[in-house]
């Protein structure tokens, strides 16, 4: 099946010559008489059931410069069509501007004609996205149930490119979305998904624009080189690669962009790094591989990163039973902290349940999770020592 993107036809276009049946329920042709909006495979029009919400709230995304989303055309013969999917959209379109309903607008209701000039002028130039198919019949049948099953089977960033299609997407593609390009294995170290669905593409646009890809998109929609994109995206990459030597799976797909704007400024001796990365690596302490690199750029201080793992209930049992035997036969407290103190607790013996593990040695100065490295507190001691 053949399928081509349409973005120059606008909603009066579309709703050129738009006829609805009321007897049947149906919008029945537009486009001049081109376009059969619901063949027979089609369900009657249902978005002015249960009130009309559904129909106001397609006029109200034109009104409001949303994309109405892709609609798809089957091409049936030399400048003929049938509406595979969006009819609903499209009668909910035609029956507003032939004035079939009202929005509420301001609190009041209006029909298109009702309605400002410059909004009437925004729905009539509103432009869709339209992609036409041509195939047979029990091609365009099957695909019909896939769409209607499984969705729009566009990505995200796929939509982007249809809607902010123009010069930039077109070199930006050529870039990042082209799975003969050299860089792509070296990206891949990084990034996650493939060239042809648009995930380099889309990390590059989120990194540059921290996250705002579709204002950015819009921005530069029609900027004839993509300098500033490429530029960000191989200053990562570069940064990356530099401060970490080695290349391991769980780098795949982490925030880069976002680690990059936060520590790129820091020094860092990639040998020490990597020393440190494969201690941790080594580690039978960290659950969150992942994490080993923020930790790492961080300066080794927010172990919650890398989720050590903590002293298990045996551990802290034994002790406990230890700690609180030798407390008792000194008459001090069984929290040590307590025991130096000069408050009332001096001598208090507290429950298990009212203390927690302590790693003597800081865990992030190399002190493991054994019971030689572990001393219960009290909850307000260990509290105050805090994560070391
Ligand atoms: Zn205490």
């Amino acid at each position: 099946m053949k399928t081509s993107l349409r973005t120059d036809l606008t909603v009066s276009d579309v709703c050129d010559g738009f006829v609805y049946n009321q007897l049947e329920g149906k919008g029945l042709f537009g486009l001049g008489g081109k376009l059969t909006i619901q063949p027979e495979y089609q369900r009657n029009y249902i978005y002015a059931e249960g009130g009309g919400k559904r129909e106001e709230a397609v006029i109200h995304s034109l009104l409001k410069g949303y994309p109405l989303g892709l609609i798809y055309f089957n091409k049936v013969g030399t400048d003929k069509f049938e509406v595979l999917d969006g009819q609903q959209r499209i009668t909910s379109v035609g029956r507003f501007v032939t004035n079939k309903f009202a929005i509420t607008d301001d609190g009041n209701p209006k029909t298109f004609d009702g309605l400002a000039a410059d909004q009437r002028d925004k729905i009539c130039k509103s432009k869709l996205l339209i992609y036409e198919c041509e195939g047979t019949e029990s091609q365009i049948k099957q695909w019909f149930e896939t769409i209607n099953i499984a969705g729009v089977p566009l990505k995200p960033q796929e939509l982007l490119n249809a809607i902010y299609s123009g010069p930039f997407v077109t070199k930006a593609k050529e870039e990042f979305s082209n799975s003969q390009n050299a860089n792509i294995q070296k990206w891949g170290a990084y990034v996650k998904g493939s060239a042809n669905r648009q995930d380099f593409l889309e990390r590059a646009l989120d990194w540059v624009s921290k996250g705002e890809i579709g204002s950015y998109m819009s921005a530069h929609r029609n900027d004839t080189n993509i300098d500033e994109l490429k530029n960000y995206f191989n200053s990562v990459i570069d940064w990356v690669s530099t401060v970490f030597t080695d290349v391991l799976p769980e780098m795949k797909g982490l925030e880069w962009g976002r680690l990059y704007e936060q520590y790129h400024s820091k020094s860092y001796d990639p040998a020490n790094v990597s020393t440190e990365v494969k201690r941790l690596y080594g580690s039978p302490y960290v659950k969150n591989r992942r994490g080993v690199f923020e930790y790492i750029l961080g300066g080794l201080q927010d172990s919650k990163l890398l989720d050590v793992r903590v002293f298990d209930d045996a551990t802290k049992q034994s002790v406990y039973a230890t700690q609180t035997a030798a407390a008792q036969a000194n008459g001090t407290s069984n929290c040590p902290l307590c025991a130096v103190g000069h408050a009332a607790n001096q001598g208090k013996i507290w429950n298990l349940a009212e203390m927690d593990a302590d790693h003597v040695s800081a865990w992030s100065k190399g002190g493991d999770s054994s019971a030689k490295n572990c001393q219960m507190l009290c909850v307000t001691h260990n509290r105050a020592k805090g994560n070391r």
